[in-house]
């Protein structure tokens, strides 16, 4: 047994005076609590925030974006109507994830700051540049299977686990924080970080920093009507993603007007390709067209081991998502959410 403290802050002004090097924030714990289990994580003080008020809302504001309070649940955000008619491949990305126990439990917040996968951080015996800066790191040369294609470095080749990242990668959702040093804000495409000589850094995130909320600008929206997640996983059923893209186009007079298109499960964070975006604008959608936007996504993309494959599927995965969001987004969620099996005309 490892003894830790465990507090209980009733404001985020109290969490962050709580703070002490050592200590983590708890969510749901779906995460934490499994690391500090296997001895990956060993804080010496929980923060538990699951009882802050106002940070369990979603909330239209004035200006139209959407703010989506950090203790959020995530079944709750999925199932949300109104907010998944307005960001359909968020809501499918997170059903797309872990399974219903675990979603009902699990934070919004939580969900964007959870660990990598790779098997040798979570095992906590293996060396791991990001669990123990400088020891090494077992992943390279071992089991490649599910790691990075971009963006690894000779330090760490993991990759960032969450599905509902990637949606909010493509929509340029903005993570809020408080810390410390007061209120700031982050784009999501700077919240997460590349490995390069410090893997331990995994966000932007200062010591002490909570994140409070995630926003979506009123101009994600304008997405809704074509707006797709794709997961490719080992088993439909509850599995991380081996690839996964996040794909959303605004098609006005039978040609594309707007282009969004991000890749999960490649690199340590997702992988937004604004190269791929721009040349699909002004183009009518076809198969040729997502294939080339596919290609283009993709480059620079290099095996971080026996993980070649891992090119290709994501090359695929991403020309299917663009095919999916250009047929147009169901009425309803499919039964199997971000599933090449939940849509048969396209699989
Ligand atoms: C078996 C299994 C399968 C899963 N499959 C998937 C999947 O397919 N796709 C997917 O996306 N996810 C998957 N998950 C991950 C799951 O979604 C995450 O565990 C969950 O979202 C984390 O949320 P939490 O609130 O439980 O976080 P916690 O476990 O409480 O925290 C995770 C980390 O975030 C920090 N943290 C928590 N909240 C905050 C905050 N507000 N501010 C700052 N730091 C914070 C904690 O200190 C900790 O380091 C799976 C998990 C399990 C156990």
């Amino acid at each position: 047994m490892r003894a830790f403290d465990y507090t209980r802050p009733a404001s985020i002004e109290e969490a962050v005076a709580a703070w002490t090097p050592g200590a983590a924030y708890l969510g749901g714990g779906t995460n934490l609590v499994d690391l500090m289990k296997t001895g990956a994580m060993g804080p010496a003080k929980l923060i538990d925030l699951t009882c802050l008020p106002g940070l369990d809302a979603i909330e239209v504001k004035g200006d139209g974006s959407t703010r989506i309070g950090a203790l959020v649940r995530n079944s709750d955000l999925a199932h949300n109507r109104d907010f998944a008619a307005r960001f359909p491949m968020v809501a499918e990305a997170i059903l797309a994830g872990a399974s219903a126990q675990l979603r009902n439990a699990a934070t919004v917040g939580g969900n964007l700051v959870q660990h990598t996968r790779c098997p040798f951080f979570q095992d906590g015996i293996s060396a791991c540049n990001r669990r123990d800066p400088g020891i090494g790191c077992d992943a390279i040369g071992g089991d490649t299977g599910s790691m990075a294609v971009l963006g690894w470095s000779q330090s760490c080749i993991a990759t960032h686990p969450s599905d509902f990242a990637v949606p909010l990668a493509a929509l340029d959702a903005v993570i809020e924080i408080a810390g410390p040093n007061g209120s700031r804000e982050v784009p999501m495409a700077e919240f997460h970080r590349l490995p390069g000589d410090t893997p331990e850094k995994e966000t932007a995130l200062e010591p002490g920093e909570i994140v409070t909320a995630i926003r979506l600008p009123a101009e994600a929206a304008a997405f809704a009507a074509h707006s797709r997640y794709l997961k490719l996983r080992e088993r439909t059923s509850f599995a991380f993603a081996l690839v996964s893209a996040a794909a959303a186009l605004v098609i006005e007079d039978g040609r594309i007007a707007a282009a969004r298109l991000a890749l999960g499960a490649v690199a340590a964070k997702p992988w937004r390709v604004a190269g791929a975006e721009a040349l699909m604008v002004g183009e009518p959608p076809s198969p040729e067209l997502f294939a080339r936007a596919a290609t283009a996504a993709m480059e620079g993309a290099m095996p971080s081991g026996d993980n070649a494959h891992k090119i290709e599927l994501a090359r695929r995965t991403a020309a299917r998502a663009l095919a999916r969001a250009a047929a147009g987004t169901p009425a309803e969620m499919p039964a199997l959410p971000a599933s090449v099996f939940g849509d048969p005309a396209h699989a």
